[in-house]
C-alpha cells in the first residue's frame, strides 16, 4: 500500500503518513457520495442553510486546531491560517442567509399562449468532483464546497497530497457540523495514480461535474476530460496579476499595499499581484518605498507571531522559483533584493524584487509562485495598459490612481476577471471570483458561484 507523507516545510520534518486509497475504497466513496448527494438534493434548502450556519460555528470553535494544521503542512504564518478559517466561516454564514433566496424558483411571465405558467428552478446536479491545491488548504476547498453543498450537491475532494491532514479534517468538519456521512468525502490518492484516478472519476456517470483549482497543466487535463464526458467544469488556474500605479496615485499607500499583497502566503496566491507596472513619474518613489517595505519583512518560523513570510510549501517550488529569478536576471532584470534561498532547514526564500522587468522574462511572462516581485516602468498610461495586458493570464487586476474615473477607465482596457481600484485583489463571498484568458473559466462565490453547479431547470405548465 502506498503511503502519502506530509512534511513540515518550515524544517523539513515528517509530519504524518496516510495510507493511499485503493480502487475498492475509491469506489466505495463514489457510491456513497452519489447516494448521499441524491438524498441531500431532496432536503429543503432552508435545512441545508441551517447546517451551513452550524458549520460556521464549528469552524470558529475549532479555528486554532485547523490553523495549526494548515501552518504545519504548508507553512503560512499562523495568523494567515486563522484568516482562511474565519473567511470560510464568513462564507458559510453568507450562504446560510443567501442560499434560500438565490435558489428560489423564478416565475417567468408568459403572455402567449394563454394559461401557461412557467418557472425556472436552480436544482442540484449531483456529486461534484473537486481537485484542489495546497496554497489555501481550507479556503480554496470551502469557497467551492459551501455554495455547492448549499445548492444540494455532494462533494468528492481530491486535495494536494502535502495537505492531506487538512483535507481529512475538512471532511470531519462537515460531519461534526451535522452534514450527512458520505456527502463530503476526501480521497487520499497516491501521487502516481492521480491523473488516471481523476480521469476515471470524471468519466464515471456518478460524477456530475468537476472543478479544479490549480496549475494550467492540471487544468488542461481536467478540462479536456470534462469535455470528453460532456460535463460541466470550472477551472480556477494560474495568474500573473498586474498592479498598475498611475502617476496620480497615492504612492505610499500603493507601495504599502503592494508589499502586503505580493508577500502574503509567501507569494503563493493566484491573485496576489506579481507584476508591478508603475508610470515613469512616480517610479522612483514607488520603488524606494516598495523596497523599504520588502526589507522590513520578517522571514522565519510561521508559528512565531513576528513572522510575516514563512517558507515555500515544497522544496521543488523553491527550485522552480530560483530558475525563474536566474533566467530573468540573465535576460536583463535588475536584482534589487533577495534572489536566493535562505540557508538552513526548511524551504525559505528571501523576499525578492526584480526591477526593469519586461516581456520575455520568466518573472513577467510566467506565474511566479513565491516571494518574487517584478517591477516594470511604463512611459505613460497607454504603455501601462499594454504591459498589463502582455500576459497569457487574466485573473485579477489592481489599479491605483487618485481619480477613480481614470482608474476604472484604465481597468476597462485590461482583461481580467476582477478589477480592484485603490485596493488589492481579494476574494469575497459577496462578489464573483474567477478568471479570463488562461486563468480559467467559471465563477466561484456570490450568486454566480452557487449557480455554477445547478441545473437551471425550466418548468412549463399549461
Ligand atoms: P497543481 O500541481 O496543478 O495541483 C492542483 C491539484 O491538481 C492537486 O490536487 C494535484 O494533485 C492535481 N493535479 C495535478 N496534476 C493533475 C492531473 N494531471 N490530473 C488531475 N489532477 C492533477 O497546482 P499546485 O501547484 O498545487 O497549485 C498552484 C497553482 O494553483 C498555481 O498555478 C495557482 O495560481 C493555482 N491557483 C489558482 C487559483 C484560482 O482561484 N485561480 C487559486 C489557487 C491556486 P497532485 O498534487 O497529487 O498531483
Amino acid at each position: 500500500m502506498t503511503t502519502v507523507t506530509t512534511i513540515n516545510p518550515a524544517d523539513g520534518s515528517v509530519l504524518a503518513g496516510y495510507d493511499a486509497m485503493g480502487p475498492a475504497e475509491i469506489e466505495q466513496a463514489l457510491a456513497a457520495g452519489a447516494d448521499a448527494a441524491a438524498a441531500w438534493g431532496q432536503v429543503p434548502v432552508t435545512e441545508r442553510a441551517d447546517l451551513l450556519a452550524r458549520l460556521a460555528v464549528h469552524l470558529r470553535a475549532d479555528a486554532e486546531r485547523y490553523a495549526a494544521l494548515v501552518t504545519s503542512e504548508m507553512g503560512k504564518p499562523l495568523a494567515q491560517s486563522r484568516g482562511e478559517v474565519e473567511k470560510s466561516a464568513v462564507t458559510a454564514d453568507y450562504y446560510a442567509s443567501q442560499a434560500p433566496s438565490i435558489l428560489a424558483a423564478r416565475h417567468v411571465e408568459i403572455d402567449s399562449p394563454a394559461g401557461v405558467s412557467a418557472f425556472v428552478s436552480p436544482e442540484p446536479l449531483g456529486l461534484v468532483l473537486a481537485v484542489m491545491p495546497w496554497n489555501f488548504p481550507v479556503w480554496q476547498v470551502m469557497r467551492f464546497a459551501i455554495p455547492t453543498l448549499a445548492a444540494g450537491n455532494g462533494v468528492l475532494l481530491k486535495h494536494s497530497p502535502n495537505v492531506t491532514g487538512s483535507a481529512l479534517a475538512l471532511a470531519d468538519a462537515f460531519v461534526a457540523a451535522g452534514f450527512p456521512t458520505g456527502l463530503f468525502t476526501t480521497l487520499v490518492v497516491a501521487e502516481e495514480d492521480v491523473p488516471a484516478t481523476v480521469g476515471q472519476l470524471i468519466e464515471d456517470d456518478r460524477i456530475a461535474a468537476v472543478t479544479l483549482t490549480g496549475s494550467n497543466r492540471a487544468g488542461e487535463m481536467v478540462g479536456a476530460a470534462a469535455g470528453r464526458a460532456s460535463k460541466r467544469s470550472v477551472l480556477e488556474l494560474g495568474g500573473s496579476d498586474a498592479f498598475v500605479v498611475l502617476a496620480d496615485a497615492d504612492v505610499p499607500a500603493a507601495a504599502a499595499a503592494a508589499v502586503g499583497t505580493r508577500f502574503t502566503n509567501s507569494g503563493q496566491s493566484c491573485v496576489c499581484a506579481k507584476r508591478f507596472i508603475v508610470e515613469a513619474p512616480i517610479a522612483e518613489e514607488f520603488t524606494r518605498l516598495f523596497l523599504e517595505g520588502v526589507r522590513a519583512l520578517v522571514v522565519g518560523d510561521p508559528t512565531d507571531p513576528a513572522t510575516t513570510v514563512g517558507p515555500l510549501a515544497r522544496a521543488d517550488l523553491r527550485e522552480a522559483l530560483q530558475r525563474q529569478v536566474d533566467l530573468s536576471v540573465a535576460a536583463g532584470a535588475t536584482l534589487a533584493a533577495g534572489g536566493r534561498s535562505v540557508d538552513g532547514a526548511g524551504y525559505f526564500y528571501a523576499p525578492t524584487v526584480l526591477l526593469d522587468a519586461a516581456p520575455g522574462m520568466p518573472a513577467f511572462d510566467e506565474e511566479t509562485f513565491g516571494p518574487v516581485a517584478a517591477v516594470a516602468v511604463a512611459v505613460d498610461e497607454d504603455d501601462a495598459v499594454r504591459l498589463a495586458n502582455a500576459t497569457q493570464y487574466g485573473l485579477g487586476l489592481s489599479v491605483w490612481s487618485r481619480s477613480t474615473e481614470r482608474a476604472v477607465a484604465v481597468a476597462r482596457r485590461i482583461t481580467s476577471g476582477a478589477a480592484f481600484v485603490n485596493a488589492v485583489v481579494a476574494s469575497d463571498p459577496r462578489v464573483p471570483f474567477g478568471g479570463t484568458k488562461r486563468s480559467g473559466y467559471g465563477r466561484e462565490l456570490a450568486e454566480a458561484g452557487i449557480l455554477e453547479f445547478t441545473n437551471q431547470r425550466t418548468y412549463w405548465v399549461s
